[in-house]
Order: structure tokens, then C-alpha cells, then sequence
């Protein structure tokens, strides 16, 4: 590759987005002219107060839900902790401490989940299959008469598969189960329906799909009491004390009815880039796709590659200028492999080999081009250097894929 051909490729959507101009637009007004407190009872708060409900009924149309049972929170992490907070004290009232979850989810939902576990909470991990799926009926079979909880992601942000939520969902619903949903890969990208779905409680961050950081939301269904994680004034109907940060509701809801309105549009993009740069990408021998090859996020793309050390590879990746990803932010930087990469069965010394590409709306067909040249390039380079490679190739060690 030469110099001049050397470009800029942002391929780590999974991790956060740029906000789009609609969502920048959307919050400036309410950084400057309508900058009232909410709570406040002269014409600008009181005109912030009604940007905040507008906001919140926007969001509620996205997901078929109910203005009340939409709460702005901080971000996905948050809504992550309340929601699983929220029900595992509503089973303990009723004697009802197990909690049903998976191997895969996000830190947000397992660090909770482990907490619980000190605080004599009893949680049920299922395994995801080695193509990242949960099986619905693992889901049933699991439940118990004191089973207060499942909460299963909806898509999952390392290896992008797609879990059957509406199937999950009807089961819980038939037991008399609460159901979370962590949806922060989902929200602006697959259609999610509340009601249609059976989903309880369902966890969204804005930066996921062009909004701002810090800024998420949490549906709770009418009937199921929350418990506040943040004490303080009434501001969300006293379940989340804190003056609401109206500039980023504003852009998120913009951001998400935004990106609804265009689910199946970049689908219809997005999909045939992914299975090029996936194609590209299995060309490479010893590599193997992580997940399921079609069940899987339109943007996402993540591969194994053996003898190989991800950070290093993430690294010779950005001096091509592509941004991309190697387990999930929050792991990298510890030399533990991912977990997701775990739970699919992959073993340590290939789940530190790892990559994941987020495409974007804005990829195009030449960055898929050009990313599929670059990690060639960067695998057979590192390859070549790797003492570890040498064993593999004069036979010391026995491969873990064909070739
Ligand atoms: C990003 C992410 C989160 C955390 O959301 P924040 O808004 O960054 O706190 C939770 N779950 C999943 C699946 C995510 O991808």
C-alpha cells in the first residue's frame, strides 16, 4: 500500500459514533436561548419542561411504548444497573432471588449481576452456542418458581449476533417473568417493539446511534416500580433525581427517530458491505468469523485470526488510519481475552487474536476495499515476525482452525 493511497476509516461504530448534524442541531437551542431548569416555573423552564416531554414521547413512538414508561438516564450503563436493580427488589419482596442471564452480555449487566451474587442473589448464566445465540427454550428450561429476573442482550457488541428477543420475550411473559433487555446495539438499528416483543424493561445509550455520551433512556413497563439508583428531586417521577440534561435528550431523541426512521436503509447498505468485507477478510488463512454468519448486526464484523496479538494488530491497523477494535473498549488494556470470545468456545490463544470492524451509514465500498488490503497486510506481517506463528507453521503446535 502506498502512502498516498493512506486514508482515514472510522470502523468502530460498535464502540461509539459521531453525532450527526441533526442530532448537534437538535440540542444547540436548548444550550443557549431555552436553557431553563425544568423544574423552574417561569416561560423558559417551563418551555424546557416541555422540550423534555416532547422528547420523551418521541422516544416512546420509536419503541412502541408509552411516554410514562420512558426514563432519561446517563447512558446505557446506567439504565443497565436500575433496570436489573429495580427487579431483583421486587422478586426479594416476593421471596424471589434468581436472576436468569448469559455468558456474553455487557460488563454493565454482569458487574451488576456479580454484586448481586454478594448480596445473596442467585444468578443462572446460560452458555450462547458457539455461533452466539441463545436458545429460547435453554431460556425456559431454566426458569424457576423463584426466578425474579432474565435479562439477555439484544445484540451483542463484540461478535454483533442477534438474540430472539420476541421468543424470550413470550416466554417470560407466559411465566410471569420480568424481562430486560440490554438493547444498546439494537436501539436505531433493528426494529424493537416494546409491546409486539414482550419486552419489560429495555436499556438504550445515544452514542450508539449518532446521539450524544452520556445519555440514555430506560423502559420500564407500566406496573413495574422502579428503584432510584440517584436520590434526589422529583425530576423523572422521582425515580432519578438529577436536573435533566435537556440538550442531550433532545439530541438523542432526535438522533434515535432519526435513525428508526432509516432502520431498513442502512440495513439495505450496510449488509452487503459486511458480507464483502467478511468474505475479504476469510480469505486469510487460519482466520475464522466470530459469530453467526447472517444473525448477526448489519455493521458488525469480527474475526480470529491465529497467531496473531490483537493490540498489535490494532495498532499497525491505525497507522493504515483505520480505527477499529479488538475485544471491547473496556477490556482492551487488560490481558484478559474477551469474555464474549470465550463463551462462543474460542480458546485464549486465539480470542487474543481478534478484531472487530463497526461499519458506519458513511462506509463505503472502497473502505471495504481498502480495510480488506490493510488487514491482510498487517496479519501476514505480524505473522512473519511471531515466534509463536513459527511453532504453528513447523508443526510445534497444532492450528485451532483449518486453513
Ligand atoms: C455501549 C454499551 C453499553 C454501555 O452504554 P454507555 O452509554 O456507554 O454506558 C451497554 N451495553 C452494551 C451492549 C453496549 O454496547
Amino acid at each position: 500500500m502506498t502512502e498516498n493511497e493512506k486514508k482515514y476509516i472510522y470502523a468502530d461504530n460498535a464502540a461509539t459514533t459521531r453525532m450527526s448534524q441533526t442530532a448537534i442541531d437538535a440540542m444547540l437551542p436548548y444550550m443557549s436561548e431555552i436553557f431553563g431548569n425544568p423544574s423552574s416555573l417561569y416561560t423558559i423552564g417551563q418551555k424546557a419542561k416541555e422540550a423534555l416531554e416532547e422528547a420523551r414521547e418521541i422516544v416512546a413512538a420509536q419503541l412502541n411504548a408509552s411516554p410514562k414508561e420512558i426514563f432519561f438516564t446517563s447512558g446505557g450503563s446506567e439504565a443497565d444497573n436500575q433496570a436489573i436493580r429495580s427487579a431483583a427488589i421486587i422478586g426479594s419482596k416476593k421471596g424471589k432471588k434468581h436472576i436468569i442471564s448469559t455468558k456474553f452480555e455487557h460488563h454493565a449487566v454482569l458487574h451488576t449481576l456479580a454484586k448481586l451474587e454478594k448480596e445473596g442473589y442467585e444468578v443462572t448464566l446460560l452458555d450462547v452456542g458457539s455461533k452466539g445465540i441463545v436458545d429460547p427454550e435453554a431460556v425456559r428450561n431454566a426458569i424457576r418458581e423463584d426466578t425474579a429476573l432474565v435479562t439477555i442482550m439484544y445484540a451483542n457488541n463484540e461478535i454483533g449476533t442477534i438474540q430472539p428477543i420476541p421468543q424470550i420475550g413470550k416466554i417470560c411473559r407466559e411465566k410471569g417473568v420480568i424481562f430486560h433487555t440490554d438493547a444498546v446495539q439494537a436501539a436505531g438499528h433493528l426494529h424493537i417493539d416494546v409491546k409486539e416483543q414482550n419486552i419489560d424493561m429495555l436499556s438504550i445509550s445515544a452514542h450508539k446511534f449518532h446521539g450524544p455520551k452520556g445519555c440514555g433512556i430506560l423502559f420500564s413497563k407500566t406496573g413495574i416500580p422502579l428503584s432510584n439508583l440517584i436520590e434526589g428531586g422529583a425530576q423523572e417521577r422521582g425515580k432519578r433525581g438529577g436536573t435533566e440534561n435537556i440538550p442531550g435528550i433532545r439530541g438523542m431523541a432526535a438522533a434515535l427517530k432519526e435513525a428508526c426512521e432509516n432502520i431498513d436503509k442502512n440495513a439495505a447498505h450496510l449488509i452487503p458491505l459486511r458480507d464483502k468485507l467478511i468474505a475479504g477478510l476469510d480469505e486469510i488463512p487460519y482466520s475464522e468469523l466470530n459469530g453467526d454468519r447472517t444473525n448477526r448486526l448489519p455493521s458488525n464484523v469480527n474475526f480470529c485470526f491465529e497467531g496473531i496479538e490483537g493490540e498489535s494488530l490494532l495498532l499497525l491497523l491505525d497507522d493504515k488510519g483505520i480505527s477499529a477494535s479488538s475485544g471491547s473498549a473496556c477490556t482492551s488494556g487488560s490481558l484478559d481475552p474477551s469474555h464474549v470470545l470465550l463463551a462462543i468456545g474460542r480458546p485464549h490463544e486465539v480470542a487474543h487474536g481478534s478484531l472487530r470492524l463497526s461499519l458506519g451509514e458513511d462506509t463505503t465500498e472502497e473502505e471495504v476495499d481498502y480495510m480488506i488490503r490493510a488487514v491482510k497486510d498487517v496479519v501476514t506481517y505480524l505473522r512473519n515476525m511471531s515466534p509463536f506463528w513459527r511453532d504453528l507453521t513447523e508443526g510445534k503446535r497444532p492450528h485451532v482452525f483449518a486453513e
